[in-house]
Formats: C-alpha cells, structure tokens, sequence
C-alpha cells in the first residue's frame, strides 16, 4: 500500500515540474480546482507543527534544512509501463443513450462511443435489465480500455459482453459464456404468526417460497391450515457466477411440520430423465396429488384476504363446492390434468371453467371475473395450469373462487378426496432412490450441523 502510494505521489510530482510532460496541463487544472481547501488544510497543519520549528526559523534566522530527492527516474519507467488505470461501475437507467451511460462510467472517448453504438454485440448492453452492472476500466484520460457487463443468466451459465482494446489501439467485443456454479443454501425457522413473515424472516427468497406452496399444495392447505408453532426445512439451488447469486433454483428437499404433522419431500428425477423429475416423499412415495386441494394462488396478498368477515370457507355440502376468498385477479389453476369441457357464462356461477379428468372426475371453477386468454373447450389442461382469475361474477357476496370436485356428476369434499397422480416406486427403481435419498439426507444432516456451528 504505502509504496505504492509513494510511486504515485512521485510519478503525479514529476508529471507537475515537467511542463513537456503530456499530462501537465490537465494535471495543473485539477490542482488548481482544490487548492483552495488544501490551503485551509495546510495552515493547520502548519499552526499545529509550529513548536517543532527550530527556534531560530521563529526569530527570522536563516535556516538551512538539507532535503535529499532520491533519483526516481527508474521507478517512474517502471510505473509508467503498466499505466494507470481506473475501474468504475453504473447500471443502465430508463431511457440511458450511449452518451449519458459512458458518462456515468466516466468513459470520455469518442471512438468507444462509435464502437458501442455499431458493434451487434455491443449493442445488447442497451437491453440490459436497469439494475444489472456495468463495468468499465479506463485510462486516466478517459480512455475506454475494457468493459464488461453480464448478458443473461439461466440455469447452467451466464453470457458476459467483453469490449476491449488491443494492443493496435482497435476496439472488439466477444460473447464469453460461463458455466454457473450451483451451491445448495439451507433455511429453517418457525411459524410465529404469519407464514410468509416466517419465511422472510429466515431468508428464504421468494422464488423459493412460491416453490414450496406448489410443493405441497397438494396435501397441505396454506389458506387454512398453517398454525403458529410450525416448522420449516429447505435446501434449494443457489446458482451463482463470480460468487454472485444469479439466481435461486429448484427445491431440492423440504420438510414442513405442520400441526405436529411432518410432511418430508425430495426432489428426484429417475436416470437419464432429469428434466422429467418430481417430488417424492422419503419413502418413495409421488407426492403429486391427481387433484390441487386448492386450485387458487397463495400469495402475499391472498394470505390475509377475507379472514375476518367473509367466511372463508362453507360447508361444501350447502353448495356442492367450497369456496376461496381472494383478491379480485387471483390465478386460477387447473386442480388436475384435464381437457377443458366449458368455459362461459352460467347463471349464479358467473363466468365459469369446468375441467374433465380421467376415471369419470370433472372439478368446476366460479364467479371468475375473466379467463386466461386462450382457454377454450376441447383444450388440454396440465394441473396448475393458469385458467382464470378470482372474481365476483353470477351470484357472489364478495370476491372468491366457487370450486367443485365430482365423479360421475357427484360431489365430492376436496379436501377429504386424496389420491397420488402416480404409483409409487418400487423394485429397482426404489433401490435407486433410496440410495439417492440416503445420500441427500446425509450432505444435508451436514449442512445442518454447519449451519448450527455457525448460529452458535
Ligand atoms: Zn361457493
């Protein structure tokens, strides 16, 4: 640090004595634009180190110090081969030109401003989202000498822009792509009052908390059933670049102990279908249920909705259904795989979907105030595919979803019906996830041990 310091001070000195020297001017000008608090500075100082003036110099005797300049010439070659240079960063602003980002990156150079606004590959730092970061380095002219700025990030790597200069003084650019790295994060808490507080307060992100409402939206009903004293276990995908987080992956395990239940899921792909994955209970069970308990986004908003006056939900038998307070716009998911039977108006329904399953099962979506543009009969449906959004339409005292689960034109109590998409594993297919399992269960009785190493 300090000998470096002492280069740069004499390199900045000599550059100040030497009128041939091409910085000299500009240097002047910028000693010139603080000169005035540095003089306030230095007559501090001065008042302060007077006492340790000789007394001669006080009584207006000449005095003689000697001051020894040491030869630096050698040291400034040195210097002066790598030249100085100066790194900034911004982020791209709403309605940024070429100009006013250059500026802010304190890039004075005409050439790169041509370069930036021609170069296809440059041109993609003008579809940056605004708060990714731009970096650039400099000369201390202003000169551009490189710039980099991430493109884009998915799941196994990220595009990075790089424009430089070479040594013939031209400006390129090239596409680098970087593999990411997925590192597993782990979080736990404790309900104390709201889910979505507990979740915050533990440092779960949001992409993850969405994961494990759909997760479990199969057997756990978060509208009703979360209760003070629950408890949570999550290991995701934290994928990152340069030690960056780009982004949150998928659940990979969850444990969720909801009044005193414990529900225990793992995410598994069988070999050579890794994109076709799903989740499993520990014992190898699909955790996938033929039917979503609650076909309506739970969310922030919807947490709350309608606890207090509206009730939220009535006895299904009154009405064949159940019903869900939300927020007028809530999405509406389809409960099960199905082929769309209707979609339209129905007196005292309102704006209604009604859905035919497999095995002589149809489930029916009410009051909606619009449908997902595209739904139409005849069209197939994948479970917790958008089909509508929460309304009040046909004969609804508030906003709410009017939801209904037959077979063969029976109604049926969705939240008693429970049965999986698919059956379980077994055989080799067992053997095989259990020794994954097995495996995942032990890296993360690690990362708990870790984890509470470090709280304590
Ligand atoms: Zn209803």
């Amino acid at each position: 640090m300090w000998p470096k310091l002492r280069d740069f001070f004499a390199r900045e000195l000599l550059i100040l004595i030497d009128p041939t020297h091409d910085l000299h001017r500009r240097r002047k000008r910028q000693i010139i634009s603080v000169v005035g608090s540095v003089l306030t500075l230095g007559m501090v100082t001065a008042f302060g180190i007077a006492p340790m003036v000789p007394d001669a110099a006080l009584r207006g005797d000449r005095v003689q110090m000697p001051i020894a300049f040491p030869d630096l010439t050698p040291q400034i070659r040195q210097i002066d081969a790598h030249e100085q240079t100066f790194v900034s960063q911004a982020s791209l602003q709403r309605g940024d030109t070429v100009d006013g980002l250059l500026q802010r990156l304190s890039i004075n150079d005409p050439q790169a401003e041509r370069f930036i606004q021609a170069d296809r590959h440059a041109r993609a730092l003008f579809r940056l989202p605004s708060e990714q970061l731009i970096s650039a380095v400099t000369d201390d002219a202003g000169k551009l000498l490189s710039l980099t700025a991430m493109l884009s990030f998915d799941a196994e790597q990220s595009r990075e822009l790089k424009i430089s200069r070479n040594a013939q003084n031209r400006l390129g650019s090239r596409v680098n792509v970087l593999p990411n790295e997925t590192q597993w994060d782990m979080r736990s808490g404790t309900i104390d009052d709201k889910f979505f507080r507990a979740m915050d307060d533990a440092g779960v992100p949001e992409s993850v908390v969405a994961q494990m409402v759909r997760i479990f939206s199969g057997v756990v009903n978060f509208h009703k059933d979360v209760r003070r004293g629950d408890r949570f276990r999550l290991v995701f995908e934290n994928i990152q670049q340069q030690g960056r987080t780009v982004r949150y992956g998928r659940v990979l395990a969850v444990e969720f102990v909801n009044r005193g239940k414990t529900y225990q899921t793992v995410w598994y792909a069988e070999p050579g279908q890794a994109s076709n994955g799903t989740y499993y209970t520990f014992d190898g069970k699909h955790l996938r249920q033929a039917f979503l308990r609650t076909p309506v986004e739970f969310s922030r908003l919807t947490s709350g909705f309608g606890t207090r006056n509206h009730p939220l939900f009535q006895d299904w038998r009154q009405h064949n259904g159940v019903d869900f307070a939300a927020p007028v716009g809530t999405r509406v998911f389809a409960a099960g795989d199905g082929t769309v039977s209707f979609v339209g108006q129905q007196n005292g329904y309102g704006n209604i979907v009604m859905i035919k399953h497999a095995g002589g099962y149809s489930t029916r979506y009410a009051h909606l105030s619009g449908f997902a543009p595209g739904v139409r009969a005849g069209q197939r449906v994948a479970q917790g595919a958008v089909i509508g959004f929460v309304g009040q339409t046909g004969w609804a005292t508030g906003p709410h979803l009017h939801y209904e689960l037959r077979y063969r034109g029976q109604p049926l109590n969705p939240f008693a019906t429970s049965f999986a998409a698919a059956p379980p594993l077994d055989g080799k297919r067992l053997e095989r996830f259990n020794l994954y399992t097995t495996h995942l269960l032990k890296r993360i009785d690690l990362m708990r041990t870790v984890h509470i190493a470090q709280i304590s």
